[in-house]
């Protein structure tokens, strides 16, 4: 059942509310907002009084979920993309042969029979970001293995939907293709980080403080990372 309550700030928190064979009052924020699983005994006046105590913990969470909810790509003319952390525009257009992809600094251009058709488009472009990125963190693994002193056996590209990189113990690196889209500096840190896992292959003291020796700061690199996420995985 849905119900709104005025908070002490005034605010009004919108919430479902399910009655439950519990003892506690669960709250859940979800894509659709906050759900409140509360036991059958519960009278209205006792729950809005545990709601209000947690208020500023779920107007949080609330506001947190709002940042993340980007519209999703549309692959039709003119839609911006994200290539080493700046925004490009995809030039979409006719031609009755199907051109290769064309790159000229803030500008994709696109041209084929089935433009207007967004599976093909996407599946074109993606191809393409793969491709870029294979270059590009080839040459960034060739710099910082270097400084870090240690080779890799290979690498290759990885679409994982959870992890932006991997290393394993036959010393074969994957990175995601994704990763093509943020700013240089966080790929760079992805980069140190699989690299550091060629000498230390978890993720320990001893491991940050050989990272740290390639890139000091790490620890504002990975919360970066975090906040680009979102983005990231638009594609
Ligand atoms: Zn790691």
């Amino acid at each position: 059942m849905s119900h709104i309550l005025t908070l002490p700030s005034g605010d009004q928190l919108h919430y479902q509310l399910e009655r439950r064979q519990r003892r506690t009052v669960g709250l859940k924020i979800t894509a659709t907002g906050l759900i409140i699983h509360a036991p059958k005994r519960i009278s209205q006046s006792h729950l809005e009084s545990i709601i209000v105590l947690k208020a500023d913990w779920i107007c949080k969470k609330l506001a947190a979920r709002t940042a993340n909810l980007i519209p999703a790509l549309q692959w039709q003319d003119s839609e911006q993309l994200l290539l080493l952390g700046n925004p490009i525009t995809l030039a979409l257009g006719y031609d009755n042969r199907s051109r290769a992809v064309e790159y000229e600094p803030g500008l994709l251009q696109l041209a084929m029979p089935n433009h207007d058709d967004q599976v093909a488009v996407e599946r074109k472009v993606v191809q393409w970001y793969k491709k870029q990125a294979m270059t590009d963190f080839a040459r960034r693994l060739e710099i910082f293995s270097t400084k870090l002193g240690v080779s890799f056996a290979s690498l290759s590209l990885s679409n994982a939907r959870s992890r932006w990189g991997s290393c394993n113990s036959r010393k074969e690196i994957r990175l995601n293709w994704r990763l093509l889209q943020a700013p240089p500096h966080i790929i760079n840190y992805v980069v140190c980080h699989e690299l550091a896992h060629l000498i230390e292959m978890n993720h320990s003291a001893k491991f940050w403080a050989v990272v740290a020796s390639i890139y000091p700061d790490y620890k504002l690199a990975e919360k970066e990372l975090k906040t680009w996420s979102p983005k990231l995985h638009l594609m």
